[in-house]
């Protein structure tokens, strides 16, 4: 007989009292300069549960910048297009390596090890841009994204985008290195003009738990009813999110919330709790690793109260 499990809506609700009543937030993004002046108190967590139930508590209307959570949706239309092939372009092993990090490319041929370390992003990114002018990439991305979360509302932060463009020394690096391998096809100024600007799409948690419900529900639009990708697909990236979605922080994330996850320097986490649930947090203030600390600390009470991790009770 398995334990009558808390109402959701009950336990979302004290979660966000807990997380608003901590010291321990970690810090800002200070690498860029517009990340570097939110609020490190802010903390917002949005549940959808598979039957449509929405749980919200702390600032879940408030949008903030997805940063790398966007490299899920952003994987999702690159397989679409180019399915299995674009292996070829990037693995799909966890790195063991900081988001930004330069040294593995150099040992392994400029391939990046997975779609969500940065270079691999840009690799992804570079693909999506390819027949296409950078308007019209992120218009696909942004079009993606607001059908998803059934909202037209989603933006594109300007400032955000326009202050990575200046200070993306690390990422121009990385771009250019792939670059001399012939992982890119485009010029790197136009991926990276595509990727800081997908970066910088501006979603509140309500609506990016929306974007993921696809993940927690077999590849499918609840909407809609249509079919984004094949479960398949579906039950493969949330595999690629488990392992390498929190970076050298990934097995800490799976160790401690046991659901896929995938998390972005401006405080955000996606986590999918496969049938059951898709679920955003935001908290600014990130861990060594450069993720959330307690969007981490959110999930992990959320995962257990719930009794969802993906490894059993
Ligand atoms: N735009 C950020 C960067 O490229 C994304 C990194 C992240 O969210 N981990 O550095």
């Amino acid at each position: 007989m398995s334990a009558t499990l808390p109402d959701l809506e009950s336990t979302v609700s004290e979660i966000a009292d807990e997380m608003r009543a901590r010291s321990d937030r970690g810090a800002v993004a200070h690498y860029i300069p517009e990340l570097a002046r939110v609020d490190a108190k802010h903390f917002g967590i949005a549940v959808i549960a598979a039957d449509g139930t929405v749980a919200c508590g702390g600032d879940s209307d408030m949008p903030f910048s997805i940063q790398s959570v966007s490299k899920v949706f952003t994987l999702t239309l690159a397989l679409g297009r180019y399915g299995d092939r674009l292996w070829r372009r990037v693995g799909r092993e966890p790195s063991g390596s900081p988001f930004n990090s330069i040294v593995q490319l150099e040992r392994e041929q400029g391939i990046p090890r997975n779609p969500f370390i940065n270079a691999g992003a840009i690799a992804v990114t570079d693909m999506i841009l390819s027949g296409h002018q950078p308007r019209e990439a992120l218009g696909e991305i942004l079009s993606f994204m607001r059908f998803l979360a059934d909202d037209t509302d989603v933006i594109i932060d300007e400032a955000v985008a326009a202050s990575e463009q200046r200070t993306g020394f690390r990422n121009a690096a990385l771009a250019n290195y792939m670059k001399s391998f012939g992982v890119l096809d485009n010029p790197v100024e136009l991926t990276l003009g595509v990727y800081f600007h997908q970066c910088a799409i501006a979603m509140s948690c309500k609506q990016l738990a929306m974007a993921g419900r696809f993940l927690a529900q077999s590849g499918c639009h609840p909407k809609t009813g249509l079919q984004v990708i094949q479960p398949e697909r579906a039950r493969r990236i949330n595999a690629v999110m488990l392992t390498c979605g929190h970076y050298d922080g990934s097995g800490e994330f799976a160790y401690r919330v046991g659901l896929p996850g995938k998390s972005g320097v401006g405080g955000g986490i996606l986590a999918i709790a496969p049938g059951k649930a898709s679920i955003a947090v935001w908290s600014p203030g990130l861990d060594a690793a450069g993720n959330s600390h307690l969007g981490r600390v959110a999930l992990e009470a959320l995962s257990k109260r719930m009794n969802w991790s993906i490894f059993g009770a």
